[in-house]
């Protein structure tokens, strides 16, 4: 993204975004700049290393291994720029993008914790949808498999229209926190509160339009999938799909009825993309655009986000391979 916070995901989880995602994002601090130097020859010499990146990489692993007595043993360095420890001899992996029960994911946060520690994951974000209250658990989690935690949220957002070119669509904006959380939390907290109530809303009205469409869903099913205070989203409702028989998977629930713009498809409360930047901003955070390779229109939305504060995008897909790369160079 032209400033040194390019966010690159390597998520190898399930290929739908909602679900859990518990594996590796292999760097931080790396940058887009990157790609306008030379490309690099096969079984060339390695790219060296401005001395921000340096800079960069040593205080990430410093503060990824504060508590291990090894931090100045780093010996290498990868092709992003973190360096490895000769000790834990792995890569310093993140996990950018992760849910718990807190939202749609599958495990506690504690239990998503020792997941990803149990993957090699030193860092990792948890991005629940619309809220933060997972972070406290995985924080303690975190603290006994000592692997450190960005406390995070993917805000639901909605992408409206300014020139013909452009159409409206839903836009999730990941926010990274320090340790210290928000900086203005009542702020944050109360725009998380208000998207969370249009979940609600949103999940009702999904339930309505698949029975006008002759589904016999009921709301309590999808409530009851979701759990006591989790605010519903799309993918509690395809649960709730596929176990009362209406379709064989969630794939074909999404594919079928809830795909943005489908026939049963619904929004909620969102904020307007730029303004989920903009508080991001505000908040204290790190904002980053999730899964472009979804966007009808991720031109438009990346020049518009930027402009907005955008800090960075995800780049790898559930699969683990790169999902978008550029054809043309974008001035941003
Ligand atoms: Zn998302």
């Amino acid at each position: 993204m032209g400033d040194g916070c390019s966010l690159n995901s390597n998520n190898n989880g399930s290929d739908n975004d909602n679900i859990n995602k518990s594996c590796s994002i292999n760097a931080i601090g790396g940058s887009m700049t990157k790609k306008k130097t030379k490309k690099k020859k096969s079984g060339g010499k390695r790219k060296k290393m401005t001395v921000e990146q340096i800079l960069a990489a040593r205080y990430v692993n410093e503060w990824v291994f504060l508590d291990s007595n090894s931090a100045s043993t780093a010996s290498s360095v990868d092709d992003f720029g973190v360096q490895s420890h000769t000790k834990f001899s792995d890569k310093v992996v993140f996990e950018l993008h992760s849910h718990s029960i807190c939202s749609d994911g599958f495990l506690s946060p504690s239990v998503l914790v020792e997941r990803a520690h149990r993957n090699g994951v030193k860092v990792l974000a948890l991005t629940d949808h619309d809220t933060m209250s997972g972070i406290p658990e995985a924080l303690e989690a975190a603290h006994k498999f000592g692997i450190r935690i960005i406390p995070g949220v993917e805000i639901s957002t909605i992408f409206s229209p300014r020139g013909e070119s452009e159409s409206e669509e839903p836009v999730h904006i990941l926010a990274y926190y320090s340790s210290c959380g928000p900086t203005k939390l009542e702020e944050l907290e109360n725009c998380l509160a208000n998207i969370r109530d249009g979940r609600y809303i949103r999940a009702k009205n999904i339930v309505s339009k698949l029975n006008n469409l002759k589904m016999p869903l009921k709301w309590e099913h999808v409530a009851r999938i979701a759990g006591n205070g989790v605010a519903p989203g799309r993918l509690h409702v395809a649960r709730a799909m596929v176990e009362a028989g209406h379709v064989e998977n969630l794939k074909q629930a999404f594919n079928r009825y809830l795909y943005d713009g489908g026939p049963a498809y619904s929004t909620g409360n969102e904020l307007l993309a730029e303004e989920a930047v903009e508080l991001i901003c505000r908040t204290g955070g790190v904002a980053a655009l999730a899964h472009p390779w979804a966007l009808k229109n991720p031109v438009a939305v990346i020049r518009r986000l930027k402009d907005a504060g955008l800090h960075g995008i995800e780049v790898y897909r559930s699969d683990g391979k790169l999902a978008m790369t550029w054809q043309t160079p974008m001035n941003f």
